[in-house]
């Protein structure tokens, strides 16, 4: 079971209902208590919280934190923290965390987290993971075709099968999927944008329905976000292993080979979050959330 919520009220007021600040209040109540029941009875869920500006700046970070606290006392040890994305330009400055919010607020989290063995929050844990050699994940760190978004799909009304919600933003509608992956995208990006990058193969330029001024074909507007993590942990691992041989260093390459991290495939079928295929990449596609606004449960 995974769920999505940003915290108590005021943090989680973005998806809750417009202009009913009662109604997200209740609603948003309602959740908290649903997963204190669900653990009750042995069914701890994982947790998509979004990160925006009512609960990843200031002190309401520092609230952030003691949901993460209070999510653990409950039973629920994992789940994922990802941007906000909002693709409409009027709202999304009162939304969207800046490059720099965004950065802060990641590594931040990393530090609160990261030093606790039972939780296992993403980015954090994937990106461990994936600097480790490991199957990469999730979905945003493979070379996702954006027309065919092998880690995200969505059953349209008439059964026929459509790409992650998130490609929908860019092209204004939904799509079938044309089934021949192609990979155009990463053979730019590594010669352009992203080119000689240290993260490259743990990245590929991050999600194409987060490329750059809405054009999929760019490398992902966190990328300085997605670098500043990748850089933290890579120095943490080797603080506490200097010894470590991760895909950044030339050893890996040499002793392994590249075909052992699947770094050349990148299917695109790691995980899309919590093992639920949420339209609310983001949406779960079944109740709007009237605000405009993409929550990018990854
Ligand atoms: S969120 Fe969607 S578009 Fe982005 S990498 Fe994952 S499947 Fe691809
Ligand atoms: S961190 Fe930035 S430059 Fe490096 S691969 Fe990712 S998107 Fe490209």
């Amino acid at each position: 079971v995974g769920l999505s919520i940003d915290g108590p009220y005021p943090r989680n007021e973005f998806r809750g209902f417009p202009n009913n600040v009662e109604k997200t209040k209740r609603y948003t109540n309602q959740v908290l208590k649903n997963i204190e029941a669900m653990c009750a009875e042995g069914v701890n869920p994982g947790v998509i919280i979004v990160l925006h500006k009512a609960n990843a700046v200031g002190d309401r970070l520092e609230k952030l934190k003691e949901f993460i606290t209070w999510l653990k006392g409950v039973g629920v040890k994992s789940g994922k923290l990802n941007p906000c994305s909002v693709f409409n330009p009027s709202k999304r400055d009162k939304i969207e965390l800046t490059s720099e919010e965004l950065t802060h607020a990641w590594l931040e989290l990393a530090k609160f987290t990261m030093p606790d063995p039972e939780l296992q929050w993403d980015p954090f844990r994937a990106m461990v993971k994936n600097l480790r050699g490991s199957h990469l994940s999730d979905c945003i760190f493979t070379k996702c075709d954006f027309w065919n978004t092998e880690a995200g799909r969505v059953i349209l009304g008439d059964g026929s099968v459509s790409c992650c919600a998130r490609a929908f933003e860019i092209v204004g509608t939904t799509f079938i999927r044309p089934g021949r992956i192609s990979f155009e995208r990463y053979d730019a990006l590594e010669q352009t944008d992203c080119n000689n990058c240290r993260y490259w193969n743990v990245c590929f330029g991050g999600c194409p329905g987060n490329g750059r001024d809405g054009d999929w074909r760019n490398k992902d507007k966190h990328c300085a976000s997605i670098f500043a993590v990748y850089k933290h942990l890579e120095t943490q691992i080797k603080a506490v292993d200097p010894t470590a041989i991760l895909v950044t260093d030339k050893e890996y390459k040499d002793k392994k080979g590249e075909q052992l991290h699947h770094s050349d495939s990148a299917h695109g079928d790691s995980e899309h979050g919590d093992g639920i295929e949420h339209r609310d990449s983001g949406g779960h596609g079944d109740i709007p959330h009237g605000d405009e606004v993409r929550h990018e449960d990854t």
